[in-house]
């Protein structure tokens, strides 16, 4: 199933084929291939000389810089695991991380470092910390993306510059990470419970950016936008992998600005993303936002949360281009469904729910009952995944693994169906469920209704404790610009649209709605407001 044994030798096939292409750019900076190979034999040597060994891990705690991938694919090259970590994260978090994932090197980026992770790195096992400048690989310094950021020296910490200077040149130590060995350890955000680290393989990442290049036919030619965070499994596969897979540019936007984004689009000519709802609204909110802002961005892929049919369609009144689906997990590697390339999605008239395309090749997906028992078409149940994209594990935890892992396939928790063609739809996480006096509510079929009303910008439906039904349905609701609407006025809108169990009993508008870097929505958070 996968043509690389590993990450790395997919990357160095790119560069035999064409050493002086572009493998990152960074407002101004260009890294080629050829530089790219250097600049990791570099850092895996650098590692060696500090003691690192084989199956040993960095963390990578920054956002989206080029050193991000150079950590990345440096780490592989020295047979080690990398671990990204959300630059979001505070003390306790990235101490959690660190001393669960036992890293013995830390790559942060200067300020990342100052600010937080100085004063936990005493407590792990963390050996040696490099630092590095959001600044370097540009001369640019966008006033709108790096106002107040400086360079920082650290003391205590080896420069990555320096390091890399130092080692260019270098032989890298002689090591092969074969398949089934881990690439990443990939956390999950903790919408379900505490982060757990999962075991993602180099099959894994091989076949999954193959499922990239085969499925939405990303190749040498296309230019990849990075807006969706690198630490994520969407940046990693659907950014990085892909584009050393293909030997595409990666563009890399260091933070979601909106017009900034449209006009990186524009000078890079970037043809692919795939990035969450959060991304798709903001573009549309720019104030460059145009019918030929986006000309060449015609690959569009949207994953990591559910999007409505009706963002859409407006994000194509917008731009003219339609937002692919895809759907997946951090334990799939991100896609094991897509709507292939030119393809357009169903939205299933019973219950207005784009679907979310049609699962990878390789990959079996059953829907299951509450006892294992497989459903036909048309019903409802828990997705189940078998492919090789699924994850081996999470580290350290045999039994959450042993849960979620049972022979191999993985219990998604989230609850969908499949349609008489294959198509398969997601409705809910099994989690988010509401019992509504026995009535059961999934959250976000009320959200798709909430969308439809023209002044809401977003809505997140929660179960809220009653008195009288245990359970109540709550929406929280933002509002477009110079757009208004009240509670009442919502509430009858769904209303009229929906059973009479289903509609929110009580709204509530918020500036925004709290949500992950990655667009899910912090329903735990909501809940604990009401
Ligand atoms: P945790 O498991 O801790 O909650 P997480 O939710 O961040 O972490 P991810 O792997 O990032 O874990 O998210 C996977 C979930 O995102 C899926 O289970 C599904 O609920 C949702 N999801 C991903 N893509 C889509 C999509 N296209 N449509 C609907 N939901 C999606």
């Amino acid at each position: 199933t996968v043509e690389f044994d590993n990450a790395v030798e997919m990357f160095r096939a790119s560069v035999a084929r064409s050493p002086e292409a572009d493998a990152i750019r960074y407002f101004d900076g260009r890294i080629t291939l050829r530089e790219l190979d250097e600049l990791t034999d570099a850092f895996a040597a650098g590692l060696a000389d500090a003691g690192f060994g084989a199956g040993e891990r960095v963390a990578i705690y920054a956002q989206n810089v080029p050193q991000f991938v150079i950590a990345q694919l440096g780490t592989w090259k020295a047979g080690g695991i990398a671990v990204s970590i959300n630059p979001m994260n505070k003390e306790r978090e990235l101490e959690q991380l660190l001393t669960d994932s036992g890293a013995t090197v830390l790559v942060a980026l200067q300020s990342l470092y100052r600010d937080v992770a100085a004063k936990v790195v005493p407590n792990t096992g963390v050996r040696t910390v490099i630092t590095t400048s959001e600044l370097e690989y540009q001369t640019r310094n966008d006033e709108r993306i790096f106002a107040g950021v400086e360079r920082i020296p650290c003391a205590g910490t080896l420069d990555m510059a320096e390091l890399l200077s130092r080692f260019r040149g270098q032989a890298p130590p002689r090591v092969s990470p074969g398949p089934d060995d881990v690439a990443f350890l990939t956390y999950t955000s903790g919408t379900t419970g505490p982060p757990k680290g999962a075991m993602t393989t180099h099959r894994n990442v091989v076949f999954n950016a193959q499922t990239y290049r085969d499925w939405i036919g990303i190749g040498p030619d296309d230019v990849v936008l990075g807006i969706a965070p690198l630490f994520h499994i969407t940046g990693l596969v659907g950014h990085i992998a892909i584009s050393l897979l293909a030997g595409a540019p990666l563009v890399l936007m260091y933070r979601l600005d909106p017009a900034v984004t449209i006009e990186t689009v524009q000078a890079e000519q970037a043809t692919f993303t795939v990035g969450s709802i959060t991304v798709f609204i903001a573009l549309m909110n720019a104030p460059n936002a145009d019918k030929d802002a986006l000309a060449s961005l015609t690959k569009i892929y949207s994953g990591g949360a559910p999007i409505p049919p009706s963002t859409v369609t407006a994000f194509q009144d917008t731009f003219g281009h339609y937002i692919h689906n895809i759907y997946g997990l951090t334990e799939t590697t991100s896609p094991s469904h897509a709507v292939p390339l030119g393809s357009e999605a169903p939205v299933d008239p019973a219950s207005g729910a784009l679907s979310v395309g049609v699962p990878i090749y390789n990959t079996v997906v059953r829907i299951v009952d509450d006892e294992g028992k497989d459903l036909p078409p048309g019903e409802i149940g828990e997705l189940v995944t078998a492919g090789p994209q699924v994850v081996a594990g999470y580290w350290n935890k045999p039994e959450e693994s042993a849960k979620a892992l049972p022979d191999g396939a993985l219990h998604t928790g989230d609850v969908g169906y499949m349609d008489a063609e294959g198509w398969f739809y997601i409705v809910d996480r099994k989690k988010d469920q509401i019992n509504a006096g026995g009535y059961k509510v999934w959250p976000r079929e009320v959200e798709d209704v909430l969308y439809e009303h023209d002044a809401v910008r977003e809505a997140a439906v929660v179960g809220v404790p009653d008195e009288y039904r245990g359970e109540t349905v709550k929406a929280f609701v933002s509002l477009r610009p110079g757009r208004s609407a009240t509670p009442e006025e919502l509430i009858a809108f769904a209303k009229e649209r929906m059973a009479a169990y289903k509609y929110p009993r009580l709204v509530e508008i918020l500036d925004d709605i709290p949500k992950t870097v990655t667009g899910k929505l912090l329903r735990r958070e909501l809940r604990a407001r009401s």
